[in-house]
């Protein structure tokens, strides 16, 4: 297994570090949570283990459909290793139902069902607050070509294959989320990660949030949602390899 290295980057929910090979990075998934670009701040208890743990879950599931992932090995509850990214510094938003700052910007009501799959281009700058752009912008401003661009969105809506039935399956809804890509031998591959942080998961029947909008909202009991998502996805693919 490749040792720790260098300290690289401190992220908003991450550390990254070096491994003895270069081509592996070490992630370790914090406690912290951020929202609205940083401006409010707080801890979760646990957080980085239930995120990695999902994350770890659903990319292996994301594999076992075909679709490739950084993912390389689950070292222990809050360390991964993963293979390096050239970074995109393009998000990509998928919307199954209206939610956030779709129901802001277009004055629809949350919850509202969508005929289609909605995606959503964002430059991925704090400080800037992830501004919404569109294909013309990342191409001109050389962030992602073209290809690149639609390899994104044909890789956003294959895992929406997979993602939308699967929590469909363990009585959630799979409202929103955000993924990030990065180029690898010239292959796109998903990075970073998909939990709670990054999605928006409703209790099926009672329509319960148990994702980040209950730290964003003040709503309490973030562990505990988190918690119930684990519990629900490990009840699934605990055995997943
Ligand atoms: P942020 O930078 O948004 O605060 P994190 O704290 O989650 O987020 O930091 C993780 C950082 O690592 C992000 O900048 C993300 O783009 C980057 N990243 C994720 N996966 C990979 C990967 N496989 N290779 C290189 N960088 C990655
Ligand atoms: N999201 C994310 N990181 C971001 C922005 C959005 O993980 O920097 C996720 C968010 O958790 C939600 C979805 O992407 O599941 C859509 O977010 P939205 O555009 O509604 O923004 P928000 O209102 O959450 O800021």
């Amino acid at each position: 297994m490749p040792k720790r290295g260098e300290f690289l980057y401190e992220g908003k929910a991450k550390k990254i570090y070096a491994t003895d090979d270069p081509g592996v990075l070490w992630m370790y998934y914090k406690d912290d949570a951020t929202a609205f670009d940083g401006a409010k701040k707080g801890v979760i208890p646990h957080k980085g283990i239930m995120n990695n743990r999902v994350t770890n879950l659903l990319f292996r599931l994301l594999e076992k459909n075909g679709i490739e992932t950084h993912l390389l090995e689950e070292i222990d509850e809050r360390n991964v290793l993963v293979k390096k990214l050239d970074m995109i510094p393009v998000e990509i938003v998928v919307r199954n139902r209206v939610a956030g700052s779709l129901a802001k910007r277009l004055g629809l009501e949350e919850g509202t069902e969508l005929k289609g799959t909605i995606l959503e281009f964002y430059y991925k700058n704090d400080e800037l607050g992830d501004p919404m752009i569109n294909e013309y912008h990342a191409e001109v401003m050389g962030w992602a070509t073209r290809e690149e661009l639609k390899a994104m969105q044909e890789k956003a809506l294959e895992i929406n294959e997979v993602l939308l039935p699967f929590f469909d399956s363990i009585g959630i809804i799979l409202v929103d989320y955000k993924l990030e890509f990065g180029r690898l031998d010239g292959r796109i591959v998903l990075g970073d990660e998909i939990s709670p942080d990054t999605c928006r998961l409703w209790d099926k029947v009672s329509l319960e949030k148990l994702d980040k909008d209950r730290f964003r909202r003040d709503l309490g009991k973030e562990e505990e949602a988190y918690m119930e998502v684990v519990r629900r996805i490990e009840g699934k693919l605990a055995g997943l390899r």
